[in-house]
């Protein structure tokens, strides 16, 4: 999943980088609502974790605008200990969730799977493609009971593309939402992380739609 952190403590906010990406996630990070805005406004995200107190103004602000706009991207506030006004009023403004500070960072792992999971319809933690079967809390994924081991970027494409099968994901589809802001990104990257993939789950599994992208074959849902 691709997630935008807004957060202005520096230490919080490179912890929740790093603990995303040990998640399996990629994180994009700001500081500021003004960045906040712009990077909502250019990518759509599978969530966003946001902070309330921000140097330019507040996580409410944004959360509002954001729901009047029309945005629906899951969101998670970061609330402070004991602030029980802010959570009733970011709830009733749209938060799907919140954490108080201090927080796990493996509870917040979990809640945002479990969001992004609702927000896909499904109330099932595993994701299920014909034979194949991916959980996205343990980031195991199995064909058949076997289980499959795959690198962290082969499971983001796969995750990518088994959450919508039989739909066309491009390749700057996929670029995007398994590599953050500050990474390289090869030119045939995608292709490589598909061809391992096919290598490791069978060759049928992942169709390339020339022109335009991957899919899941709708053969391997039934
Ligand atoms: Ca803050």
């Amino acid at each position: 999943m691709r997630i935008l952190v807004v957060e202005d403590d520096d230490v919080l906010r490179d912890g929740l980088e790093q603990g995303l990406a040990l998640d399996g996630h990629t994180a994009d990070s700001v500081s500021r609502c003004i960045d906040a805005r712009e990077a909502a406004a250019g990518f759509a995200y599978d969530a966003i974790v946001l902070d309330i107190g921000l140097p330019d103004g507040s996580g409410l602000d944004l959360l509002r605008e954001w729901r009047r706009e029309g945005r629906i991207t899951p969101v998670l506030l970061l609330t402070a200990r004991n602030m029980t006004e802010d959570r009733i009023e970011g709830l009733d403004l749209g938060a799907d969730d919140y954490l108080g500070k201090p927080f796990d960072l493996g509870e917040l792992g979990a809640r945002l799977r479990a969001l992004v999971r609702r927000d896909g319809g499904r109330a099932e933690p595993r994701i299920r493609v014909g034979p194949l079967e991916i959980d996205p809390a343990m980031r195991r994924v199995s064909i058949e009971r076997r289980p499959i081991d795959l690198s962290r970027r082969e499971f983001a494409v796969l995750e990518v593309l088994a959450r919508r099968p039989g739909h066309i994901a491009s390749r700057s589809a996929i670029e995007e939402a398994i590599y953050g802001w500050q990474e390289e990104v090869g030119s045939n990257a995608v292709e490589v992380h598909i061809h391992k993939l096919r290598a490791k789950l069978g060759a049928d599994m992942i169709e390339t739609v020339r022109g335009l992208g991957y899919r899941m074959r709708v053969s391997a849902v039934l």
